[in-house]
């Protein structure tokens, strides 16, 4: 006899031999080839050997490649299983039967890492090459922590000595994120700091400088380049990172094979666009191959709007211009963002990859105020039991209004998204929506510049 849970299932499990053996790079998919990174200097395409004093070379070869799987080491498979994969993919009934839509609604879930997010994916991966060349500390920054917190882990499972330059702010107002990267065995300086001299110089003009993201990369890659056995890490934006969180969807289409459903519709939310991409791109390999008809959804902060109000040319990675140009949909490298509670959506450009497709049209970027987006996390908490982080909460509210809109055109529609990121260090930006006190930003205007024609 059929149960409930075999007919219509409630949680998607694979088991862990089902763990995908590859990673998905789009690169091999895409028609043309994507622009490529440019020198600021020449406004040449950067020579790759040039990268590998800050990079580890086997990721500095996934960054360039165009093979379409690249088999996952055993030993990281392990690591994934350690941290908890394969993450199940969940229907939230209960917020179905609240919205009474005749959609299906379906979330992959992310936040069950022991960092509450999806970036271990990526950091157990980076931390294993730079092991396996001798590679000794890993340098990273960090904004709101979650990136670090994810490095710090990933580190401490390959034995490797770990830095964050945390920005000031967020180190003083997220203690929560700093305490986790130490517990780890990580080292968590606040930047600016007065261990590099870019940091220096900043402090000896202001003492109380809070520090930005651009200040806190510049200073990582400094440190990079002044110890021979150190190496840099990003949590986002870069190929090979999207590449390694490639695994959510190639999990989740598993899962959505062996329930015989397909998605109609594939969300998520986007800060650099590494999460969106790893649980978007299996999927849209299908839609390259003209073999499927699945619609993707990027949701953004309209304090932050790169992808639907920026423009599409090359820009710096970072405020202080010391990262190759990237072409990318970008407000602009100098671009102050407002401090909205989604630490994670607060940068100025995107993925190129992602860029290019949504040039294409493949995917279609929208943009939310921070007080809908709460509105909707607090649905979902109240129906489904569980707090997403105020990034993921983007991509809520969008699910939310599509369904909603299904029910007015009685549509049965399978939508689908990815659950990136638990709230339960984000409380204080929960508490300040409940007491009234959020505020939604929206820029004038956009002024970008452009540095190649
Ligand atoms: C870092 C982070 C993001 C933004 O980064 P992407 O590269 O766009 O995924 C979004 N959500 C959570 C929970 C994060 O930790």
């Amino acid at each position: 006899m059929q149960t409930l849970a075999t007919r219509d299932p409630m949680r998607i499990h694979l088991s862990q031999d089902e763990i995908p053996t590859s990673w998905y790079n789009i690169q091999a998919d895409l028609t043309e080839p994507l622009p490529p990174p440019l020198d600021p200097g020449t406004k040449q395409p950067v020579n790759p050997v040039s990268l590998e004093r800050i990079f580890a070379k086997e990721l500095i070869r996934q960054e360039i490649s165009s093979e379409q799987s690249i088999t996952i080491p055993e030993t990281i498979r392990e690591a994934y299983i350690q941290i908890g994969r394969p993450t199940p993919l969940v229907r939230a009934r209960r917020l179905e039967r609240f919205l009474r839509t005749p959609a299906k609604i379906f979330y992959k879930a992310e936040y069950l890492s022991p960092t509450g997010s999806h970036k271990p994916n990526t950091a157990l991966a980076q931390a294993y090459y730079n092991s396996q060349q001798g590679t000794r500390r890993l340098v990273t920054e960090s904004g709101a922590g979650q990136w670090g917190s994810a490095l710090a882990l990933a580190s401490s499972i390959f034995n490797l000595k770990c830095r964050v330059y945390m920005v000031r702010v967020s180190y003083d107002q997220k203690p929560g994120r700093r305490t986790m990267m130490e517990t780890y065995g990580a080292q968590v300086l606040p930047s600016p700091s007065r261990d590099t001299k870019f940091g220096k110089s900043l402090l000896d003009q202001n003492q109380d400088h809070p520090g930005t993201l651009g200040i806190a990369i510049s200073e990582a890659l400094e440190d990079t380049l002044t110890h021979e056995d150190s190496r840099y890490c990003l949590g986002s934006v870069l190929n090979h990172v999207l590449l390694h969180q490639s695994i959510i969807g190639l999990e989740a289409k598993k899962q959505f094979e062996s329930i015989d459903v397909e998605p109609d519709v594939l969300a998520g939310c986007i800060g650099g666009g590494s999460n969106f991409a790893g649980f978007a791109y299996p999927f849209m390999s299908d839609k390259l191959k003209g073999k499927s008809e699945t619609e993707f959804v990027a949701c953004e902060p309209k304090a932050v709007p790169s992808t639907t109000r920026g423009t599409y040319t090359y820009d710096f990675g970072d405020t202080a211009e010391m990262t190759p140009l990237l072409k990318m949909y970008t407000v602009g490298h100098k671009y102050v963002s407002p401090p909205i509670h989604s630490g994670g959506l607060r940068y100025h450009g995107k993925a190129p990859s992602l860029c290019y497709l949504i040039d294409k049209g493949l995917v279609k970027p929208i943009a939310y105020h921070q007080t809908e987006v709460f509105q909707a996390a607090r649905t979902f908490a109240q129906t489904e039991g569980m707090i997403p982080a105020p990034e993921t909460a983007h991509c809520i509210k969008y699910v939310i209004d599509e369904a909603i809109r299904c029910k007015e055109s009685n549509e049965e529609r399978v939508i689908a998204f990815n659950n990136c990121g638990h709230g339960l260090l984000d409380l204080k930006a929960y508490e300040d929506f409940q007491a009234g006190r959020l505020v939604d930003y929206e820029p004038a205007s956009i002024q970008v510049e452009s540095y190649v024609r």
